[in-house]
């Protein structure tokens, strides 16, 4: 295996995360910061949390109760580090529980988590999962400045987003109500977190070259709002401690982690037949999705691994071929007028550059 690789660490206590090169050492894994300090997680007590079924994520812990969560993203990581440290190889995935005061919704379904197994319930608890907990996380989430900078405040480009999310979610029967913000940061990158937040960042809208291009993207994320996968995949990579850390008012490090995955392969194939249904019915062509992907393509070849929007399954080429193939309705309308589409550009003019 060679080097070091690029991770996040949680904290546990805020929802920022720290990025830092992570170098598998023979006894430990070295830890360094961007502001030169370190740390070292010895293998001994290390404790494997989760890791990706494709085997390109996973999240570690330094011990079994720790609070910490270290998620590196790599192609072939779990692989790489299985063979760097033995011990992981034997442990399940440990899904930490910590006690907090519960309210008594919170209590039975913490219960009825504990007691009737976790895997059992997890429709359940993404069910009755509370919509503010939901919303909150959704919130702090895309709220990271460490992840995504500045949130943009160009009140004329939000408003025209929020219409044209409002008509991108008309009938479509989504479980949370749409709430679209945009960040700063000019990493070509969209994403929906859980309660209906949806967060574009201004590095995708300055890429796009048509309207239709952002509607489609937003269309795509919409459809992973419509099939929950932001909250599915929160309980999955957190389990009952996202559960109880919700309930306690701690969002705490599993917050961001989600927003860095993808959804794999069939939640992603969902999320693009929901987006070109919902395309559709709003009367905006599905070809501006098709062109996005074909550009992101050509231009990120190389590095398409490590922009989470792109990195997916099936490939861009077939999704792309998907969209193209689609017949549009008769009637088509522009997904934004050309004064629109000049204030979606210029939303984040005027928030100062975070780095
Ligand atoms: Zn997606």
């Amino acid at each position: 295996m060679g080097g070091s690789y690029e991770a996040i660490l949680y904290d546990g206590r805020s929802a920022a995360g720290r990025p830092c090169a992570v170098t598998p050492t023979s006894s430990m894994l070295d830890l360094r910061f961007g502001d030169g300090t370190s740390d070292a997680w010895p293998y001994d007590t290390l404790s494997l949390i989760s890791d990706e079924g494709d085997g390109s994520r996973i999240v570690l812990a330094p011990g079994p109760k720790a609070d910490e969560r270290l998620t590196i993203m790599s192609p072939g990581v779990f692989r790489d580090l299985l063979a760097a440290i033995p011990s992981l190889r034997d442990q399940q995935p440990t899904r930490g529980y910590r006690a907090a005061a519960l309210t008594a919704g919170a209590i039975i379904l913490v219960l009825a988590l504990a007691w009737l197994g976790y895997p059992v319930l997890k429709d359940g608890a993404v069910a009755m999962f509370p919509e503010q907990w939901s919303d909150r996380i959704g919130r702090e989430m895309v709220n990271d400045e460490a992840m995504f900078e500045k949130p943009c405040t160009g009140a004329r480009g939000l408003a025209a987003l929020d219409r044209l999310a409002a008509r991108l979610s008309e009938g479509a029967g989504l479980p949370e109500p749409i709430t679209v913000h945009v960040r700063s940061a000019g990493e070509v990158n969209a994403f929906a977190s859980t309660g209906g937040h949806i967060a574009l960042l201004d590095g995708l809208i300055q890429q796009a070259e048509t309207p239709e291009e952002v509607a489609g993207v937003l269309a795509h994320e919409i459809g992973h709002v419509k099939h929950r996968h932001p909250l599915k995949r929160l309980i999955d990579v957190a389990g009952i401690q996202l559960i109880v850390t919700g309930i306690s008012g701690d969002v705490g490090a599993v917050g961001t982690t989600v927003l860095m995955l993808n959804y794999g392969r069939k939640a992603e194939a969902q999320a693009d037949d929901t987006a070109l249904v919902l395309l559709d019915q709003a009367g905006i062509a599905a070809s501006g999705l098709a062109d996005f992907f074909d550009r992101m393509q050509k231009k990120n070849e190389d590095r398409i691994n490590f922009v989470p929007f792109l990195r997916t399954h099936p490939p861009l080429a077939d999704r792309s071929r998907l969209m193209h193939s689609h017949k549009p309705p008769a009637s088509l309308r522009p997904a934004l007028t050309e004064q629109e589409w000049r204030d979606v550009r210029a939303v984040c003019a005027g928030v100062a550059d975070a780095s």
